[in-house]
């Protein structure tokens, strides 16, 4: 049984609101943060080692550390709710369900940040849930957590919430604070960081919705009993939203010490693949992380049992490895087909590409065409080498990492599967009617 830090209480009936959630503890470490420095709050979330869970595992006490603070210039805190990665759904069931937990970990970061302006940034397919997020700020506000003064210690703080408008792009943290600031959501380039040059060019701190929430039990528990949780770098737990062939989707928290294989066969967490089938691979971290075929996703290239963790799944880099990402955990079953799965997700890249560099423009429109044209069996090899080519010259190339993320997927595909993509051409006339499956190898 692994330990529930966030999600501990979800199954409460009414947690939703601030009557049941204070009852059950919420609001605490607001309560013991604020009799600490802010200095202090930012050393126990160095100490936890908290990576952040958007994606790029980036250690969350570093970043607040480089906060840059100007003489007389505001600092903001925003919480990057743009969950758009396909796959990922665990901070949508946070915020939903959760809301507290969310808008206590905001009033605790935005102490330690100094930020008295802070934004909740949520996507705008999310429709329903900014007026869940908006009760609960006006309900820790009508208790005393949030506006002036803040249970007297002389600190404000307010929250607002900025939806977006449907863009993946605004995920991105320059070009959600593009959009923030009411422009096109273009990516800036990097350095200068948010840190030090942010949302109207003051030092500004972007954190994902559940590294946020993390900062709860850290504080509650202490920084380094929270890093005593999980195995190595990889401390604390880390919620998974798993989905696709197996027999129990849903929101999963982990602490990243149990193997790959008992979380996709488990009756505790996956279930198993559906309807009996064999695991074919795997996408563990969100759409833009590599895929991994069966024999590689279960176990290292060492021969090690792979584990659910930063290091682990990304053991072997890119030839034998993938990475943790956002905890998007997409499984395939022996009938699905890579070409077809590979094309859906460069579609995607190429519809939300911002235009704004040639190599992911231009390159993510020619990649969705051949993968088209290979998965409708009308390919050449020549095409699967021409698709090598285009995703190694867009990676690396551009502003921000949506090139890269595009690119990933079709290079892992051909690395791993290209015998199915050679299949498309070989045989041509099945590829149109059926798919490629594990049968064949
Ligand atoms: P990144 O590695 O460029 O940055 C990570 C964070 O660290 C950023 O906030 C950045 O500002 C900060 N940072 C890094 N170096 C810094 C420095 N020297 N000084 C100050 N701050 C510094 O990665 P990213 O572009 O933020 O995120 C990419 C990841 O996002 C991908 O790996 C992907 O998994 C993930 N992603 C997630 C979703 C989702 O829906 N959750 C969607 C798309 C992509």
């Amino acid at each position: 049984m692994s330990r529930k830090l966030l999600l501990e209480n979800a199954h409460i009936e009414g947690i939703r609101y601030y009557d049941v959630y204070r009852k059950n503890g919420g609001y605490r470490s607001v309560e013991k943060a604020l009799k600490m420095t802010p200095e202090e709050v930012v050393e126990e979330v160095k100490k936890s080692g908290l990576r952040g869970r958007g994606g790029a595992g980036f250690p969350t006490g570093m970043k607040w550390s480089f906060i840059a603070k100007p003489e007389g210039v505001p600092r903001h805190l925003v919480c990057n709710a743009d969950e758009s990665e396909p796959g990922t759904f665990k901070d949508r069931y946070l915020m939903e369900f959760l809301p507290h937990l969310l808008i206590e970990g905001l009033i605790v970061s935005s102490y330690a940040l100094g930020s008295n302006t802070t934004y909740i940034y949520i996507r705008g397919e999310y429709a329903w849930i900014p007026d869940i997020l908006e009760q609960a700020i006006a309900e820790a506000k009508a208790n005393g957590f949030l506006g002036k003064n803040i249970l007297n210690t002389g600190f404000d703080c307010e929250i607002y919430v900025q939806r977006g408008a449907g863009a993946y792009i605004c995920g991105e943290e320059t070009a959600l604070i593009e959009s923030l600031e009411g422009k096109r959501g273009n990516p800036r380039i990097k350095p200068p960081f948010p840190a030090v040059k942010g949302a109207w060019d003051r030092p500004t701190v972007v954190n994902n919705v559940e590294t946020l929430a993390a900062v709860v039990p850290i504080i509650n528990m202490g920084g380094e009993e929270y890093a005593k949780i999980g195995v190595g770098r990889s401390t604390g737990t880390k919620l998974i939203s798993a989905c696709g062939n197996i027999n129990k989707p849903g929101v999963y928290e982990i602490d990243m010490t149990i193997s790959v294989e008992e979380f996709i066969f488990s009756e505790e967490w996956c279930g198993g693949i559906k309807n009996g089938k064999r695991l074919k691979a795997c996408i563990p971290g969100g759409s833009s992380v590599p895929i991994l075929p069966a024999n590689l996703l279960l176990k290292t290239a060492k021969g090690e049992p792979r584990m659910m963790n930063y290091e682990s799944l990304a053991d072997g880099g890119f030839a034998t490895g993938t990475m943790m990402g956002s905890g998007g955990f997409i499984v395939f079953d022996e009938d699905q087909c890579v070409v077809k799965n590979t094309y859906t997700l460069a579609r995607f890249y190429r519809h939300e590409s911002c235009g704004q560099c040639s190599p992911c423009r231009e390159g993510t429109g020619w990649m969705e065409k051949l993968l088209l044209r290979l998965e409708k069996g009308q390919g050449k090899t020549s095409d699967i080498d021409l698709l090598w080519d285009i995703q190694s010259k867009i990676e690396g190339n551009t502003i921000c990492p949506l090139g890269d993320a595009a690119a990933w997927p079709v290079a892992a595909a051909i690395r791993h599967f290209r015998d199915e993509f050679e299949w498309h051409v070989t045989h041509a006339a099945e590829a149109q009617t059926r798919n490629y499956g594990l049968a064949h190898y």
